[in-house]
């Protein structure tokens, strides 16, 4: 595995990659959902770029950057046993270099679900991701459902700017017990820990009244308040929304996003699941 730091070299080493790449953007910390991602890549791709850059544009200005778990020789070494050819690691002047001020913006989707708490946050990811996918040049470009509306950000932007790049969604890796694994489930205590499976728990209760026939999204997002309403657990949002497009919808008859985002102690948790008719 190939180890870059610059732009320069990252970009020649990708043009004379192996083809199809496949392309694996990540923050680093990395746990079995990353890996995921790469064994996907390696599954339909010769060769597989990973990058591990802990993005400051996509980080408020109270929010967890400085803290942000990184450890880059565990991250190199997981990477070089699951076959990955090109490893991009930059700093935050290799990417924004002084005076950067250039942005890809989703307009409409980036003010929704986390982008009403995180404003900025959808501008920073597609910002970084879009300068990626331009110094990388894969076939395809691996995400996880996990960040259900960061992948229909993506999936915008690349249509709406011609990117020539297959966007592949993963499903999200769980922990045995089902929490959604997550670089930030390290911040979290064994009783948060424990606190934490609640979002879990509520979107399970929400699918199971789906199943059972209930389609008001106001009855189901009822339901999976209830289960949420832990004194431990802050809510920022349950929503239920197209997948798409990311607007609210009243009565599920298509395919329906529900995705939740809750602090446990000071850690910001998200999940989702989706419910189809056809489940
Ligand atoms: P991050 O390092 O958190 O920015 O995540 C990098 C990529 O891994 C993103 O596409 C995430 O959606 C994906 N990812 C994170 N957690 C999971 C998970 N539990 N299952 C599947 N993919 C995940």
């Amino acid at each position: 595995m190939k180890i870059f730091r610059t732009v320069e070299q990252m970009r020649a080493a990708c043009r004379a990659s192996a083809r199809p790449l496949g392309l694996v953007p990540t923050m680093g910390a990395l746990h079995e959902g990353h890996i995921s991602l790469v064994r996907a890549a390696r599954a339909q791709c010769d060769a597989v770029a990973v990058s591990i850059f802990v993005n400051p544009a996509q980080f408020g200005p109270k929010e967890d950057f400085s803290k942000y778990p990184r450890d880059f020789e565990r991250d190199r070494e997981l990477l070089q046993r699951e076959g990955v050819a090109l490893l991009f690691a930059p700093s935050a002047e290799e990417m924004y270099p002084a005076g950067a001020t250039t942005y890809v913006t989703v307009e409409g989707l980036s003010g929704r679900l986390c982008g009403k708490s995180r404003p900025g946050h959808f501008r920073g990811v597609t910002t970084v991701v879009s300068k990626l996918l331009k110094i990388v040049q894969p076939d395809a470009a691996f995400f996880g459902q996990k960040d259900a509306a960061q992948c229909a950000i993506i999936r915008r932007m690349v249509r709406d700017l011609n990117l020539p790049v297959e966007i592949v969604v993963c499903s999200i890796a769980r922990e045995p017990d089902g929490l959604a694994m997550s670089s930030r489930n390290a911040y979290l205590d064994a009783q948060q820990r424990k606190q934490a499976l609640v979002l879990h728990r509520a979107l399970l209760n929400v699918q199971e009244l789906f199943q059972r026939g209930e389609r008001h999204a106001s009855t189901l997002i009822a339901a999976g308040l209830q289960t949420l309403a832990e004194p431990a657990v802050r809510l920022d949002y349950l929503e239920i929304v197209d997948p798409d497009t990311l607007e609210a919808v009243e009565n599920i008859s298509e395919k329906a996003l529900v995705a939740v985002a809750a602090f446990v102690g000071s850690t910001r948790l998200i999940d989702n699941v989706v419910l189809g008719v056809s489940d």
